[in-house]
């Protein structure tokens, strides 16, 4: 035994140069790869998959023929993160997370999430014979009585102390920081804003922004906070928080707003973007999105039949009157809502800020698993390249979590998460869809159909 763990511990050394005595889990062959760090395709390799992490990436020629899925003429990238999730129905959504190849999750807070909800979604997440995805989750929303979302979306289920906490004075702030810091969150959930639609509320003052900020802090952790103006982003950046979890509602305008920009590449910020929740208040007005999402066959007849109410129809209708009477866009369909947030996120990435992709899943309209994949589309109808779009939810979102030494991409050493796809993503990263194999830790996974 002494003897094998020392030849292990050889081939550690000299880069895990797989011989054809070694055993490995699962072999993909012949692969065309992209490994989600932003570099380009890499033709006909073998990814070797040891004890649930990769061991090795070659292109020698197999002889041995065991445990091999071949993926000649197929296309592997990473696992993809969800980064902005909330569910309660978890067991359901996170087949369908699976069944996409979302193998990560991020759920930041909601109107279920006490701490014993999140311990069922983590020890799901866990396990890897169940379809589930990894769950990473920040703390419970922190807001203020009266504030949003508590306020603004009337539920039951906003309880203090146990879904929600409601900040009461800068001093309990100290004790309740230190509190939800004892479990294992990524990070503090702060909702700042106004609330979605008038009347507004009055937002969180500034004081307990930079008090939750540095309470975070002091514990080790993050804060990622939920805004919808450039207020609200002035008030986060001033708070020195490194999180943001929407980019909906923010207008950057990079001639005349320097101060602001400046501050922003400054501050080392990881953005999630959400344009989903953007499309998900038109979608009723498109029935062919509607009809996509039907001939999946993954989601309830139920709930489809119920978002075709027209109820749903007429909010949306007040929505495009909104824009375009308010916002003043002239036409505002898809192309028009998104493209101008795109190219603001694009240029922010290029500039070194890490965007990440999230879909604010949770919401009508929003479909778990799928809309990432819409979420991705969204970023290149606004001229964002598909090895850029794959990079930001993968290794963007890992690099967010702290988790990149792990997680994130498909190189030696990292938990094999990846999706093995027929057509090539980077023609066009609606090719995200063509999916082969979704791999979660190391295992092939049970999709749906
Ligand atoms: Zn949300």
């Amino acid at each position: 035994m002494k003897h094998l763990i020392f030849l292990f511990f050889l081939a550690g050394l000299i880069g895990c140069t797989p011989s054809q005595e070694d055993y490995f889990d699962l072999i993909i062959s012949n692969v065309n790869l992209i490994d989600g760090t932003g570099f380009e395709l890499t033709k006909n390799v073998n990814v070797y998959i040891k004890d649930n992490k990769i061991y090795a990436i070659d292109s020698k020629t197999l002889e041995q023929n065991q445990n091999i899925l071949d993926g000649k003429d197929k296309f592997l990238i990473p696992g993809l993160f969800d980064s902005h999730v909330h569910t309660s129905s978890y067991k359901k959504d996170f087949e369908r997370f699976i069944h996409f190849g979302i193998t990560s999750i991020f759920v930041t807070g909601g109107s279920k999430t006490t701490d014993e909800f999140y311990e069922k979604l983590r020890t799901l997440g866990e396990q890897d014979s169940l379809p589930s995805p990894r769950v990473f989750h920040t703390s419970q929303i922190m807001t203020m009585e009266g504030k949003h979302p508590a306020k603004t979306y009337g539920a039951s289920s906003w309880i203090d102390g146990e879904t929600v906490f409601n900040l009461r004075d800068t001093l309990q702030i100290e004790s309740v920081i230190n509190q939800v810091s004892q479990q294992p969150i990524v990070g503090i959930k702060l909702v700042i804003e106004d609330g979605p639609i008038p009347p507004f509320v009055d937002r969180m003052p500034q004081e307990f922004v930079n008090k939750v900020s540095k309470e975070a802090a002091k514990n080790g952790k993050g804060v990622f906070a939920h805004i919808s103006d450039n207020t609200e982003l002035s008030m986060v950046l001033k708070a020195d928080i490194k999180n943001i979890v929407h980019f909906v509602g923010i207008d950057l305008d990079f001639e005349n707003g320097k101060q602001l920009i400046d501050s922003i590449y400054k501050s080392d910020l990881s953005w999630i973007t959400t344009l989903m929740l953007e499309k998900s208040f038109i979608y009723p007005l498109y029935p062919e999105w509607m009809q996509r999402v039907e001939d999946f066959n993954v989601f309830d007849t139920e709930d489809i039949k119920i978002l075709k109410d027209s109820s749903y129809i007429q909010q949306a209708e007040q929505y495009v009157y909104m824009l375009k009477n308010v916002w003043g866009i002239e036409n505002p369909n898809l192309e028009n809502i998104i493209i101008p947030y795109v190219e603001e996120i694009n240029i922010l990435n290029k500039n070194g800020v890490n965007m990440v992709l999230g879909t604010d899943t949770g919401n009508n309209f929003i479909f778990p698993g799928y809309s990432l994949h819409e979420e991705m589309q969204l970023m290149e109808l606004g001229g964002i390249e598909p090895i850029e779009i794959i990079k930001m939810s993968s290794h963007n979102a890992a690099k967010m979590l702290d988790m990149l030494d792990t997680h994130g991409t498909i190189e030696v050493g990292k938990f094999a998460d990846m999706i093995l796809l027929d057509k090539d993503p980077l023609k066009s990263i609606s090719n995200t869809l063509s999916i082969n194999k979704v791999i979660k830790n190391g295992r092939i996974q049970k999709r749906i159909n």
